[in-house]
């Protein structure tokens, strides 16, 4: 087995416990098999004047010429022939706007299904019982290729689903949002028995709920339901509210305490599941590291200090995406998480203000406006 494949097995109860060793080396791995399959890769390595053989430590990683997010948006990055491909995803964006595309291979997909099913299965998420799915994202359609509708749809097969309603639907040829018809479900899915679980952007779950609560409408959703959250706030940053007041929010209204609220985050640009902790933590897990960077140096930054995101990974062959750096500021906490995880967490601050980059939310923001007006 190849060593990026070996990092993906990780023991599910280790998933949290970093082996720096091992890491690195699947690093050096990834890196010299894109320097040697793809020729702007190389191109872009030998600008910086640096080769894989270069990576002799694990503190070398932070040496390796990462790649903006931006960067995947405006050129063709893949490092195989394209028969090689299983999957293709974009990333988000609204139409007219460029946006990454990323293929995975074969390989790369069996990596990311065995983190996926050991990160469910360490948080306690698979279940045979039948649920009710609620997603606060886009319905799925054969022209949307967004890895966040991907997501989203691979997550109603955590459980048997019974049902799955959407917030952004597929209406005569466009997409609509339509947080009413969610409000006349979960209504009525809450007289039943089976479990429901949503899934989506976390600002139209804030949307919704504040529209149940402004009717004085009060819930309580079967036991065993979860509300999860992904895709983060992005451009509703300024709506952002803070997790406690979300947090009161719907157990008023949905009767779901915080010990059943999960948020997900992940790029397409970085496959990586990063799943909170019991006390709402982004703990690294064992596939992935963070470093954060000086905004104007871009020298590593110690941890409990702000700076820019940089997300490394050894997970895939299709497309150089060892080491990315995305446009948000972040901090790695240090400090001792009560949920008993060593390793760092990570904390998203909002965006660094690169006012071209729009988002899915953004494009999901103007749906919404129009929906409104
Ligand atoms: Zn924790």
């Amino acid at each position: 087995m190849s060593k990026m494949s070996s990092l993906f097995n990780t023991k599910k109860k280790k998933i949290y416990s970093l082996d720096d060793e091992k890491f690195y080396l699947a690093m050096k791995e990834n890196c010299s098999f894109h320097y040697e399959h793809n020729k702007k890769y190389k191109e872009l390595l030998d600008g910086f004047g640096f080769k894989p053989s270069d990576i002799n430590s694990y503190e070398d990683l932070a040496k390796i010429p990462f790649i903006p997010t931006l960067y995947f948006k405006h050129h063709n990055l893949l490092s195989l022939k394209n028969s090689k491909y299983i999957v293709k995803a974009t990333s988000s964006g609204t139409s007219g706007q460029n946006v990454s595309i990323i293929g995975f291979t074969l390989g790369d997909l069996l990596r990311g299904w065995n983190m996926v099913r050991r990160v469910f299965s360490y948080h306690h998420l698979w279940s045979l019982k039948p649920h009710r799915y609620i997603i606060f994202g886009y319905q799925p359609h054969k022209g949307n290729d967004k890895a966040i509708a991907k997501t989203a749809w691979g997550f109603t097969f955590v459980t048997p689903a019974l049902s799955k309603d959407y917030a952004i639907r597929w209406v005569d040829g466009g997409y609509k949002v339509d947080l009413d018809n969610l409000e006349k479900k979960l209504i009525k899915y809450s007289k039943g028995k089976a479990p429901v679980r949503t899934l989506g952007f976390p600002a139209y779950t804030y949307f919704l709920l504040e529209q149940m609560k402004a009717k004085g409408i009060k819930l309580k959703l079967p036991k065993g339901s979860i509300l999860s959250l992904g895709g983060g706030w992005k451009s509703f940053y300024k709506e952002k509210v803070d997790k406690q007041t979300f947090y009161d929010l719907a157990y008023e209204v949905l009767g779901i305490d915080d010990k059943h609220i999960f948020e997900f985050f992940g790029a397409v640009e970085h496959p990586i599941l990063y799943t909170d902790c019991r006390y709402h933590h982004f703990h690294i897990p064992n596939y992935a590291r963070v470093i954060i960077r000086d905004v104007e140096t871009l020298e590593p930054v110690k941890p409990g200090q702000p700076g820019l995101i940089n997300l490394l990974t050894p997970m895939c062959l299709g497309a150089p995406l060892l080491s990315v750096m995305t446009d948000d500021i972040g901090i790695l906490h240090e400090e001792t998480c009560p949920c008993g995880e060593k390793s760092m967490y990570l904390e998203i601050l909002g965006r660094s203000g690169i006012e071209d980059i729009k988002t899915c939310a953004a494009g999901a923001e103007d749906l919404l406006k129009g929906e409104k007006s």
